[in-house]
């Protein structure tokens, strides 16, 4: 898997990856590479990508997932271990309208001092009628078999 993922070649992320784009590596195993963030909103702000290019973690196949997701811990620990802060979001956009910059698939992990790193706008709803909600979700997982 990790010698045929799918890249592509105007996708600076993928540019990354392929080492034809320098970045400040943090971490990198057969999946997964993580770097720190040029535009960051904190000190410490890193981005984990996969190595292979799926715009959305919908897309992203599940071995793939789980790579991601093992080392998220990890990378969370030695950010604050190096930036001395016990706080940090992690934050993961899917599309241009959820602020999806880079179409392919990156979670940042921010580290959250004083007033800086992620400001959230948080604007809860009522939850209304969610029977037939939750039954169309549980619908659509089991239709999707992975
Ligand atoms: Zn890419």
């Amino acid at each position: 898997m990790p010698d045929t993922f799918p890249t592509d070649p105007d996708c600076v992320f993928c540019r990354i990856v392929a080492g034809d784009i320098p970045c400040h590596r943090v971490y990198e195993d057969g999946h997964v590479l993580a770097f720190l963030d040029v535009g960051p909103l904190s000190r410490g702000h890193c981005l984990v990508i996969p190595k292979g290019h799926w715009e959305t973690l919908d897309r992203v196949p599940g071995e793939v997932a789980a790579a991601i997701g093992a080392v998220l811990p990890r990378l969370a620990r030695a950010v604050c271990a190096a930036t001395g802060t016990a706080a940090y979001n992690v934050l993961q956009n899917n599309g241009a309208a959820a602020n999806q910059a880079v179409m392919h698939v990156h979670f940042h992990i921010i580290p959250k001092f004083n007033g800086d790193g992620l400001q959230l706008a948080w604007n809860p709803q009522d939850l209304e009628d969610p029977e037939p909600l939750r039954d169309a979700i549980v619908a659509a997982m089991g239709e999707d078999g992975g």
